[in-house]
């Protein structure tokens, strides 16, 4: 099958006082039809503005650079009109955000908001993207959807939201939707009910999700396949499967050794040293090597390409060549 979603060589940078910030640095990705692939790292890394940059939103001082491409359906996003764009965002490919009430309108009943994207879009009459808007809010599991469909978003709970933005990110039916965090906010049991109602709604309606998440039980939970992101690169790609059973990069060794152990509470205790560096000075040689628990010379002198090492599996990390050095730190950690 063909990709439904095609990311390449992006790069979006921010040109501020301290210099160019590169915050997405040569990202490459493939989306196939209904599947849900998940974009993991640490805030910093560079995912979200990687979902912004898919649907253009990126505001200056940022800018996707020249020579990134971005195919949604065989057209080159990064190349339409405002108008066309338009039409894609939203209808096409939508978008679902961490913080509902910042997504959400305050001032305007819920059921109003999503009938809007309806009308926007020239989807139906004001009275059909009304009885729309019902529908949706009955098919994202609100009770008495009618009723709910006059409140305001105050009047609802975090997780009754976080529902309301899946209805109005879906109620066009769109190809692809880009979820940032959707559950991050969220208890641990409204966090799994959004999951399963996401994973519930990609069956019936066929719609590929970005699953983006600095959580890797979120990704276990979802996806099928992963990629991995550090300081403005993909590190790592492999299925769900492949990357649980046999990680090869330091960093999703670190983001695994870092994620709570069922039954064991919400304490982090292994986390990754150190913190991700700015996007206006990456390290030099691999971007992780300052934290990286077996650097060793060559990783502070030479950039690492994406390593193939079979069946879709990569990882931009030496020790595709040079397996003997894992295990062992050569250089001193930086303080
Ligand atoms: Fe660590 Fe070197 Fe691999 Fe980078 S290239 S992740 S520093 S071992
Ligand atoms: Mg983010």
């Amino acid at each position: 099958a063909e990709p439904i979603l095609s990311v390449h060589d992006l790069r979006t940078y921010f040109y501020t006082g301290a210099g160019a910030a590169r915050s997405v640095d040569g990202v490459s990705f493939d989306v196939m039809p209904g599947e849900t692939l998940g974009l993991v790292g640490e805030s910093g890394c560079g995912k979200s503005v990687t979902a912004l940059s898919v649907l253009r939103l990126v505001r200056p001082p940022g800018r996707i650079e020249p020579g990134s491409r971005i195919e949604f359906e065989g057209r080159d996003l990064l190349a339409l009109g405002e108008r066309e764009l338009r039409e894609v965002r939203g209808d096409r490919v939508s978008m679902i955000f961490q913080e509902p009430m910042t997504a959400l309108n305050p001032v305007f009943q819920v059921g109003e908001q999503i009938a809007e994207v309806v009308r926007v879009h020239g989807k139906g009459s004001r009275r059909e993207a009304q009885d729309r808007a019902v529908e949706m809010l009955e098919s994202v599991g609100i009770p008495d959807p009618a009723r709910r469909a006059k409140q305001y978003p105050h009047e609802l709970s975090g997780g009754m939201r976080q529902r309301v933005m899946i209805a109005m990110a879906l109620v066009l039916n769109p190809a692809v939707v880009l979820a940032d965090e959707p559950t991050t906010a969220l208890d641990v049991t409204i966090q799994a009910q959004i999951l399963e109602l996401l994973a519930d709604l990609q069956a019936r309606l066929g719609t590929a999700i970005v699953m983006i998440t600095h959580d890797l039980g979120v990704i276990a939970e979802i996806a099928r396949r992963v990629v991995v992101m550090y300081a403005g690169e993909v590190v790592e790609q492999a299925t769900v499967a492949t990357l649980f059973e046999t990680p090869h990069h330091p960093y999703t060794e670190g983001l695994m050794a870092a994620m709570p152990q069922l039954g064991g509470g919400m304490d982090r205790l292994n986390v990754i040293p150190g913190t991700v560096p700015p996007p206006t000075a990456w390290p030099v040689g691999c971007r992780f090597h300052d934290r990286c628990p077996y650097a060793w010379e060559r990783c502070v002198r030479e950039h690492p390409p994406l390593y193939a090492l079979g069946d879709g599996h990569v990882s931009r990390c030496h020790l595709a060549e040079e397996p003997e050095r894992r295990g062992q730190r050569h250089l001193p950690l930086a303080a």
